[in-house]
């Protein structure tokens, strides 16, 4: 019934996470709270470094998508693990260099970059600028010119591949703000323009189908995709493509009914595809850069809440009302994601009732969940929602003047805070 491994019932029917027992934790720091096993992380970290020990020789690199939860504590834990990191602002670069990441294993994506934000990448030796479009390619070549250097650069190829959670269709040309098409030929003059620009050197190409996808299917096409291509370059520039970037997107268990592909089996199978693609195209296999973000951090983390109140409208619903929300998980009220939720004080016992999670915020569509089975619940217990490591801190927001929770490490059994909780002062930090 639990979504990730780090999770876990103890003796005194309490949920867990790597062992440590969330009822005393919510006692400790107070809620909401996001307790993230840090266990978990490091084991999704390895199984991605060690995929590509085992498919590739090691001849490529796992990024982690730091937008999913960016804090100084996880750029550090990924450079223990041996990641790189992707950013996609100055924001991020800001907090992966202040926590000592390696500025060559740090790629900067984004479909706008600001001349501040390149100029600071290139300042600091970033190690590839993954580059969304013309504009980009001419400033980064006058900034590279000005500052007497040479930028190396991945191009962010949308390789017309639409890939859903479970299927994916192959279609003219995606609508997508991110990238250079391939079909209408814009993918290939962009490669053009940078191998004729005097400040930037091409070194890849990069393409990111989607996220949260189960099967492998369309990951393989888009490497055959982007090899085909890598081969055409060849054929009409000449120019050899050495890095090929794959993207993230692996999806995660959210509910007890998602069952995503095992991320090992996803990369043995796009290398087969890659290393016989390469074969047929006579060319060297590439360097192989992957970018899970989600899957990294996101069912090793659950946030825990208090109950207020619980109001029950006969016949029509019960709202358990929580001290928290969208502010620290806006993902049901964007796209009425899914979560599991259940009550950590009563973990041992069956789920039995159907309720509505609503936050605390003045908006009707300010819930955690809809008709969710949970346990029998009052005021005063610890609900906690699954698998919220990805895309929630990192989306949380201040509405309401709701401060951030705080954020806590556990590993091990030992609990450590990695982010503070924000206070009522840190609210008016900015205010004249
Ligand atoms: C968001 C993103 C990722 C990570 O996606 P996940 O679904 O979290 O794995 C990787 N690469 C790029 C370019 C992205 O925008």
């Amino acid at each position: 019934m639990l979504v990730s491994d780090s999770l876990g019932v103890n003796a005194n029917g309490h949920l867990t996470v790597s062992g440590c027992d969330t009822v005393a934790l919510a006692e400790k720091y107070g809620t909401p709270l996001m307790v993230y096993s840090e266990d978990g992380i490091r084991r999704n970290c390895r199984k991605f470094v060690s995929s590509i020990e085992e498919n590739y020789g090691g001849k490529g690199l796992a990024l982690y998508a730091s937008k999913a939860f960016s804090c100084l504590e996880m750029y550090r834990i990924c450079k223990q693990e041996h990641m790189g990191v992707d950013v996609v602002s100055g924001g991020e670069l800001y907090t992966a260099l202040k926590a000592g990441f390696p500025a060559e294993n740090i790629f900067f994506h984004g479909n706008n970059k600001t001349d501040e934000e390149l100029h600071m990448a290139l300042e600091n030796g970033v190690g590839r600028l993954v580059v969304d479009n013309i504009e980009e390619l001419r400033r980064i070549d006058a900034l590279a010119a000005q500052m007497q250097l040479t930028a190396a650069i991945h191009l962010r190829i949308k390789p017309g591949i639409d890939a859903h959670t479970h299927n994916f269709i192959r279609t003219g040309q995606i609508d997508s703000k991110f990238g250079f098409a391939l079909e209408t030929g814009e993918a290939l003059a962009a490669v053009k323009q940078a191998l004729a620009s005097d400040h930037i050197t091409l070194t890849g190409l990069h393409c990111h189908i989607g996220s949260q996808i189960f099967d492998i299917a369309p990951f393989e096409h888009a490497a055959e995709v982007m090899l085909d291509f890598i081969a055409d370059i060849k054929a009409q520039t000449g120019a050899v493509i050495t890095e090929l970037n794959l993207g993230g997107g692996f999806g995660i268990k959210y509910k007890d009914s998602d069952n995503p592909e095992d991320f090992t089996e996803y990369m043995k199978r796009v290398s087969v595809v890659v290393k016989e693609k390469c074969a047929e195209k006579d060319l060297d296999v590439p360097f192989i850069v992957i970018e899970p973000g989600r899957s990294v951090v996101g069912a090793e983390c659950v946030t825990l809440y208090t109950v207020g109140s619980v109001k029950t409208i006969p016949q029509i619903r019960t709202y358990v009302s929580i001290d928290g929300g969208m502010t620290d998980n806006p993902r049901y009220i964007l796209y009425q994601a899914e979560y599991e939720v259940l009550c950590a004080n009563k973990a041992d016992q069956p789920r039995d009732t159907v309720v509505t999670v609503a936050g605390k915020c003045c908006e009707s569509g300010d819930l955690i969940q809809e008709n969710a089975a949970i346990q029998s619940v009052e005021a005063g217990d610890i609900v906690a929602v699954l698998s919220t490591g990805a895309y929630n801190y990192s989306m949380a927001s201040n509405y309401n003047r709701v401060p951030r929770p705080a954020v806590v490490m556990v590993c091990g059994e030992t609990d450590r805070l990695i982010v503070r909780r924000e206070s009522y002062e840190d609210l008016l930090r900015n205010d004249l």
